[in-house]
């Protein structure tokens, strides 16, 4: 369980001033949950994906996982960006198998893993590719497989499809709740699309700006306890 407990945080700018990104922001994000964060540009999204992620100290307030206070990055919580970031010198297989490599997972147990991951995001028979010869929704795909083989207690994920067209994002929004059952992971995303967030979100998270504030958490009624694998069966609803 995640819990954001009144955080707030300050940028100092230029002059000694300093500005107010974030106003004790409150939420809880349950296990399993997809939680998404909603909100107009520069309400303080990613500062508090980044905060979750440990890149970033909140001023006040506190974040804990599962009890802990978070302090710092950790390898229990991934993140995949808005950009991609995959590797472009490692091959599909070596950008999914780096984090573990790192961690000295041993070899075996690494291939394995990766293909199980690689075959999640749909991207089997792709492993010798290099991430020039990819689409751009394949090389998010690769940064959310490389993410997942990590193992991460919560997945956190900034515009992870911001960049991708309106049929690919499709796509991907089925397969994250595909990846959120299969993988059992807590994932926390950011969008300011609506859409995405009343199909994706558990728990969706409304945010305001100047400053930035939590002014609204939704659980969707209509779910009630269970994911939709296909936007169509949301959007057929009565
Ligand atoms: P977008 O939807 O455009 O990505 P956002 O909701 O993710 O916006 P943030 O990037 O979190 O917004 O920024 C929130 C506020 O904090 C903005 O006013 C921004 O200028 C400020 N800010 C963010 N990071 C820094 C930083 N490292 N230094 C100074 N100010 C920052
Ligand atoms: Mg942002």
């Amino acid at each position: 369980k995640l819990v954001i407990e009144r955080v707030s945080k300050r940028f100092p700018m230029k002059g000694g001033r300093e500005i107010l990104a974030i106003e004790e922001a409150s939420f809880t994000v349950e296990e399993n949950e997809i939680c998404v964060i909603l909100g107009p540009s520069g309400c303080g999204k990613s500062t508090v994906l980044r905060m979750i992620a440990g890149l970033e100290t909140p001023t006040t307030g506190a974040l804990r996982l599962d009890g802990s206070a978070i302090a710092g990055p950790d390898r229990e919580r991934g993140m995949v960006f808005q950009a991609y970031t995959s590797f472009d010198w490692l091959s599909v297989r070596g950008n999914v198998e780096y984090g573990m490599r790192i961690n000295g997972v041993p070899k075996d147990e690494r291939r394995e893993r990766a293909q199980r991951y690689i075959d999640l995001v749909h991207l089997a028979g792709f492993e010798d590719a290099y991430p020039a010869q990819l689409s751009g929704g394949m090389k998010q795909r690769v940064a959310i497989a490389r993410t997942l083989a990590n193992d991460p207690a919560l997945l956190l994920m900034d515009e992870p499809f911001g960049a991708l067209d309106a049929e690919t994002r499709w796509h991907m929004q089925e397969l994250l709740v595909a990846i959120a059952e299969a993988a059992n992971t807590t994932t926390v995303m950011v969008t300011h699309d609506i859409e995405e967030a009343i199909f994706l979100g558990d728990r969706i998270v409304f945010m305001s700006a100047h400053p930035g504030r939590v002014h609204r958490i939704i659980t969707p009624e209509f779910k009630k306890g269970r994911r939709y694998a296909s936007k169509e069966a949301v959007l057929d609803l009565p």
